[in-house]
């Protein structure tokens, strides 16, 4: 089958241009990546070729050594991944250690893969391991109400995860666990790779916000990764619209009613973040 006739292929397409069409993906920002299922990578295996050319993707990843990801490539636009594929994404596969990746598909003409690989393929092994492999995808965007609200608040987790529970009903039954938070660092390495998978994996979120940056998502499908992502944009949209009219809202949603929206849909709240 061609790769690009592919469904898993055109829902990463259908995805990307949401996000282009939201504004969160100017020039190359942004960074995107699916991990296929065993059928998946029967059913284009003609028309992956092995180069066997080996390239260390700046970490280890043995949890994930011999699987293949459809990734986005550095320096790509997201806004000609619809037009342009072949050029734009590509499938990697991971070598036997967990140290290298080989491109087995498009990044047509020299191209590479995003150079948050590291911070893609970490992430992807800690939710990998934490949900017995069910979660599929990676995502990271340049939201612009998040990026702003990292100007405004401490860069602290439970204060995020508290004003943005706070400011839309449903944010705390969409990410009970809270969003992570990352100070500024110098972005594309290992060491914002460590500091990431680190907040994925010792709270469990499945958000991390990059101070100043954008934001990265994990989730089992495309679907709940893009409405999670969505989820926090908005709610943060909406905090910037209320603290831009006034400094201390009028009235907001009680510590109680955050607890009672927690129990009312059986989800267990980040204890951190019901501060008095
Ligand atoms: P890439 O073009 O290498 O994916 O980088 C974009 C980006 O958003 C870096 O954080
Ligand atoms: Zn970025």
């Amino acid at each position: 089958m061609k790769v690009t006739d592919t469904k898993f292929v055109q829902d990463y397409i259908a995805m990307a241009m949401h996000g282009d069409a939201l504004g969160w993906h100017e020039r190359n920002g942004g960074n995107f990546t699916y991990w296929l299922q065993d059928d998946e990578v029967r059913s284009i295996k003609e028309e992956l070729t092995v180069s066997n050319e080996w390239l260390a993707i700046g970490t280890s990843v043995p949890y994930l050594a011999n699987q293949y990801f459809l990734i986005s490539g550095t320096g790509q636009f997201f806004h000609n991944m619809q037009k342009d594929p072949t050029h734009t994404i590509g499938i990697i596969q991971i070598d036997e250690t967990g140290e290298k990746y080989q491109i087995l598909w498009g990044l047509e003409a020299g191209g590479k893969p995003t150079s948050e690989l590291p911070t893609h393929l970490m992430n992807m092994e800690v939710k990998a391991k934490q949900t017995k492999d069910a979660n599929r995808v990676i995502y990271h965007c340049h939201c612009p109400n998040i990026i702003a609200l990292t100007f405004i608040l401490p860069l602290e987790s439970e204060v995020f995860t508290r004003e943005l529970w706070e400011i839309m009903t449903e944010c705390p039954v969409i990410f009970p666990e809270g969003v992570g938070v990352v100070e500024w660092m110098v972005p594309g390495g290992k060491q914002i790779a460590i500091k990431t998978s680190q907040e994925m994996k010792e709270h469990g979120y499945n958000a991390v916000i990059w101070a100043h940056h954008g934001m990265f998502c994990s989730g089992t499908d495309f679907d709940q990764t893009f409405g999670l992502m969505h989820t926090i944009e908005k709610a943060a949209e909406i905090w910037l619209k209320v603290h831009s009219v006034v400094k201390v809202p009028r009235q907001s949603i009680p510590l109680q009613g955050l607890k009672d929206v927690g129990q009312a849909f059986g989800v267990k709240l980040n204890d951190s973040a019901l501060y008095e």
